[in-house]
C-alpha cells in the first residue's frame, strides 16, 4: 500500500496520474524482481565492482547476465552480505 505525503495528495488532486510515492513504489517493485546491477550491488556491499565480478566468476555470487549487464537479485545481495560478513572472497560459514 502506498503511503502518500500531504504534498503528494495535493499533487494528485491537481491531476497527476502517478505521484512520486507511487513512482518510487513501482521502481522498488521492479528492483525486487530484476535486482541490482553488479555496480549497484558493489556499492551496497562496499566492495569494488571488479571484486564482485571476480566473485561471480568464482561462483560465490549468483548473477544473471542481461544484455551487457550482470544483474544480482536483491535476495542474493542480502545472502552474500550475510555470508561474506565484510570479507568478500571468504564467505563465513553459517552458524545456526
Ligand atoms: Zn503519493
Amino acid at each position: 500500500m502506498t503511503v502518500h505525503t500531504p504534498e503528494c495528495i495535493a499533487r494528485s488532486k491537481a491531476g497527476r496520474s502517478l505521484c512520486l510515492c507511487e513512482i518510487a513504489e513501482v521502481q522498488a517493485r521492479r528492483r525486487e524482481r530484476v535486482g541490482l546491477t553488479l555496480a549497484e550491488a558493489a556499492v551496497r556491499l562496499s566492495v569494488s565492482p571488479d571484486t564482485l565480478r571476480q566473485q561471480v566468476k568464482n561462483g560465490r555470487l549468483a548473477a544473471t547476465k542481461i544484455g551487457p549487464l550482470w544483474m544480482v537479485a536483491l535476495a542474493e545481495v542480502d545472502r552474500y552480505a550475510k555470508a561474506s560478513s565484510g570479507r568478500p572472497g571468504r564467505p563465513r560459514k553459517v552458524v545456526a
